[in-house]
C-alpha cells in the first residue's frame, strides 16, 4: 500500500471527517484501491451498533435521525449517519445540505452525516452501502444510524445491514398498518409511532399491537415493542433508546446479534460476487449475452442453455 493510501487510512481511524469522505466516495465509485482499503480497514470493524430506520417518506425519518443523534451524543456516544437515496444518482451531502434539523450537528466532531446516493449503481445499495458502514464502523462511531431517503424495495435491505431495524408509522398517513408497505412489519425489531399527537395515534398503536401478537409466533422470541413519539419535541425518544438497548442485549442473550452479523457478512460477499459477475457480463465481448439473450427472445434457444454457455465463454 501506498504512503498516501496509509494517510489515508490512518486519518479514517482518527475519525477525521474530510478522510472518511473521501473513503467514501471511492466505495461509491468503484475504486480499484478498494479491495486494499478494505483489507486494512477490517480488523477496526464489527464494533459499531447499526441501528436502521426505514417507514414511507413523511413519517418522520429524518426528524427522529436527528433528536436520535442528540440523544446519544448527550450519552457521549460518537454518531454516524448515512442516509441512503436509492432514487437519485447524486452524492456526498447535497441532500442533506437543505435538511435544517441536522444542522444543528453539523459542527460536532462527535457526529458525521453523509448522504449516498445509490441509483445506477451495479449491485446499488447492496454493495455499496455495506462497505460504507464499515468505513464508518472502522471510523469509531459507536453508533450508526442509517436512515432511507427515497422509497422502494431499499427498505427491505437497508433492514438487511442493520443490527437493529425500527419501522416509523404515523396516523394520518393513509389506512394505518395496512398501507404499510408489504414486508415492513417483518423487519421490525421496534415499531415507532411518530406523530402521536396527531389523532388517530392511538387506534394506529392498537392496530399495530394486534398485528405484531399475530406474527409472534415463536412464544421465547423478542417480542417487537410499540414506541409512541412526537420526534420535534423528543417525547419518547429516552424510551425508544432504553428499548433499543433493551433489544441489544436480548440479541447478545439468544445468538441473534451473532447470527445477524453472520448472515450480514455472507450478503455482503455475495453481493460483491453478483456484482462482479454483472460487470463481467456487461464489458466481456466474449461473453455476448446480446446475441444469447436475442436468441431466447426470439424462442430458438431456451435461457438455461444461454446460461450454460455464457457460463462456459468464461
Ligand atoms: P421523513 O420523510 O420520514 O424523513 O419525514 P420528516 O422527518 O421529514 O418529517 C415530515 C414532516 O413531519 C416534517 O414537517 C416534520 O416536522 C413533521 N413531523 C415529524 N415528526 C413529527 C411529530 O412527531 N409530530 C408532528 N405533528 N409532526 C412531525
Amino acid at each position: 500500500m501506498d504512503n498516501e493510501l496509509a494517510e489515508l487510512l490512518a486519518a479514517v481511524r482518527a475519525g477525521r471527517p474530510r478522510a472518511i469522505g473521501r473513503v467514501i466516495s471511492l466505495v461509491e465509485n468503484r475504486s480499484p484501491q478498494l479491495p486494499a482499503l478494505a483489507q486494512a480497514l477490517a480488523p477496526d470493524t464489527g464494533r459499531a451498533h447499526v441501528i436502521g430506520l426505514t417507514g414511507a417518506p413523511g413519517v418522520g425519518k429524518s426528524t427522529t435521525t436527528a433528536v436520535l443523534v442528540g440523544a446519544l451524543r448527550e450519552q457521549g456516544r460518537r454518531v454516524g449517519v448515512l442516509a441512503v437515496d436509492p432514487s437519485s444518482p447524486f452524492s456526498g451531502g447535497a441532500l442533506l445540505g437543505d435538511r435544517v434539523r441536522m444542522q444543528a450537528h453539523a459542527l460536532d466532531p462527535g457526529v458525521y452525516i453523509r448522504s449516498m446516493a445509490t441509483r445506477g449503481h451495479l449491485g446499488g445499495l447492496a454493495v455499496a452501502a455495506p462497505q460504507a458502514l464499515r468505513v464508518l464502523d472502522a471510523a469509531g462511531f459507536d453508533v450508526v444510524l442509517v436512515e432511507t431517503v427515497g422509497v422502494g424495495q431499499s427498505e427491505i435491505e437497508v433492514a438487511a445491514l442493520a443490527d437493529t431495524t425500527l419501522v416509523l408509522l404515523a396516523p394520518g398517513m393513509g389506512d394505518g398498518v395496512q398501507a404499510a408497505k408489504a414486508g415492513i412489519l417483518e423487519i421490525g425489531d421496534i415499531f415507532v409511532v411518530n406523530k402521536s399527537d396527531r389523532e388517530g395515534a392511538q387506534a394506529l398503536i392498537r392496530e399495530l399491537r394486534g398485528m405484531v401478537a399475530l406474527g409472534d409466533r415463536e412464544p421465547k422470541a423478542w417480542k417487537p415493542p410499540i414506541v409512541a413519539t412526537v420526534a420535534h419535541r423528543r417525547e419518547g425518544i429516552a424510551e425508544l433508546l432504553d428499548r433499543i438497548e433493551l433489544f441489544r442485549a436480548a440479541q447478545e442473550t439468544s445468538g441473534g446479534w451473532t447470527a445477524r452479523r453472520l448472515a450480514r457478512a455472507r450478503q455482503e460477499v455475495e453481493g460483491l460476487v453478483l456484482a462482479r459477475l454483472q460487470v463481467e457480463l456487461a464489458l466481456d465481448p466474449a461473453a455476448d449475452l446480446e446475441t444469447l439473450a436475442q436468441a431466447v427472445s426470439r424462442g430458438e434457444l431456451d435461457a438455461y442453455t444461454a446460461a450454460d454457455r455464457l457460463r462456459r465463454a468464461r
